[in-house]
């Protein structure tokens, strides 16, 4: 089957299943603390479907998210299906990674490893316990995520990503306990600056902590080298000058990397959206209800690409606001 590319030419080869809207933190910047799950979700066979059919059109990276994709229980079990998939032109196995905020993975990191996950990203926006728990809106998560990232570690699941959101007001001072927090634990800390993405509509773009002033924070601590990267790379990425400890800067918003996205995304009920900022998606499991072969579904799918957003509007006057949040999208 010919490889899924839009109609800019950009090749299509990742791929995010959110497998529940469901999540068991509140963080600020995310939720309005009061809503739920808004959709509901779909049996892990219909996913390993949708997911098959993509891998035969050339998708090789599938990271797992949500909501908190560890609340859905069977999550092993899928990883373990997903990683028996191959396309028929490349028989390397696929990179399945995972985007988790951490609490429930300390008891999950082995056997996800052994089902046959690569890699895991964990979400934390303090590492100081109060912070942490302030933002977050749960309280004694800091030691829960610390445990799952040490596990993490421990199964193998390498290279270990911690992602975070950096909002004004609230974690802007902890871009250097971060950066301390990459070298004690060995893990690369990639900060992320705040999208117009979430419940409350409190994003504007002076809540943003840019990538210059998150480098300038940076250097009080220590001296940067930038590591040089594949300019598809969302992430640039800096070492330290001493060679320990690495971290990254994901920019969508001062240094948007739209011309390189490779990416589309599955929503838990089984929706494609093409970007993060569609103000629409497209329904490929009422096409599964309906009786659509693969072959019909690979049709669908293609057509769904070749309408992908050329980029987002981030801070321009013509910005419209996505047709759902990001916990609902699966980040
Ligand atoms: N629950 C999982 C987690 O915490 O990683 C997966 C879902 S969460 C929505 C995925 C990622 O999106 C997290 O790293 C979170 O910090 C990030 N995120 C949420 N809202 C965001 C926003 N408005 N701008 C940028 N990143 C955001």
């Amino acid at each position: 089957m010919a490889v899924l590319t839009d109609k800019f030419g950009r090749r299509i080869a990742d791929l995010r299943i959110s497998v529940t809207d469901r999540c068991n933190y509140k963080c600020v910047y995310c939720r309005t603390g009061n809503e739920g799950a808004l959709y509901g979700d779909l049996p892990f066979a219909d996913y390993l479907r949708m997911a098959r059919v993509l891998v035969s059109m050339g998708i090789t990276k599938i990271r797992l998210t949500g909501g908190e994709p560890l609340l859905r229980s069977g999550l092993v079990n899928f990883v373990h299906e997903l990683a028996k998939l191959r396309s028929e032109d490349n028989p390397d196995p696929l990179d399945i990674a995972l985007t988790t905020n951490g609490h429930l993975l300390a008891d999950v990191a082995k056997p996800l490893k052994e089902a046959g996950l690569t890699r895991v990203t964990v979400s934390m926006d303090a590492v100081d316990p109060d912070r942490f728990a302030r933002i977050t809106r749960v309280p004694n998560g800091y030691d829960q995520v610390l445990a799952g990232i040490r596990a993490a570690r421990r199964a193998g699941l390498w290279p270990l990503k911690i992602n975070c959101v950096l909002l004004r007001g609230f974690n802007e001072d902890q871009v250097i306990p971060f950066g301390m927090f990459a070298r004690e634990e060995g893990v690369t800390v990639r900060f992320i600056e705040f999208m117009p993405l979430e419940e409350d509509r409190v994003w504007s773009p002076a809540t943003v902590v840019t990538l210059e002033e998150i480098l300038a924070r940076m250097a009080e601590y220590r001296p940067l080298v930038e590591i040089p990267h594949a300019r598809s790379e969302t992430a640039r990425r800096y070492r330290f000058e001493d060679g320990i400890g690495e971290i990254g800067i994901i920019a969508p918003v001062s240094h948007p990397f739209c011309g390189h996205c490779s990416r589309i995304r599955i929503t838990c009920d089984g929706k494609i959206r093409t970007c993060l900022f569609s103000v629409w998606d497209h329904d490929l499991h009422a096409e599964m209800r309906r009786g659509a072969s693969d072959e019909q579904l690979a049709e669908f799918i293609r057509g769904v690409v070749e309408k992908k957003e050329e980029r987002h509007h981030i801070g321009e006057p013509d910005f419209v606001p996505a047709s759902r949040t990001m916990v609902h999208i699966g980040g």
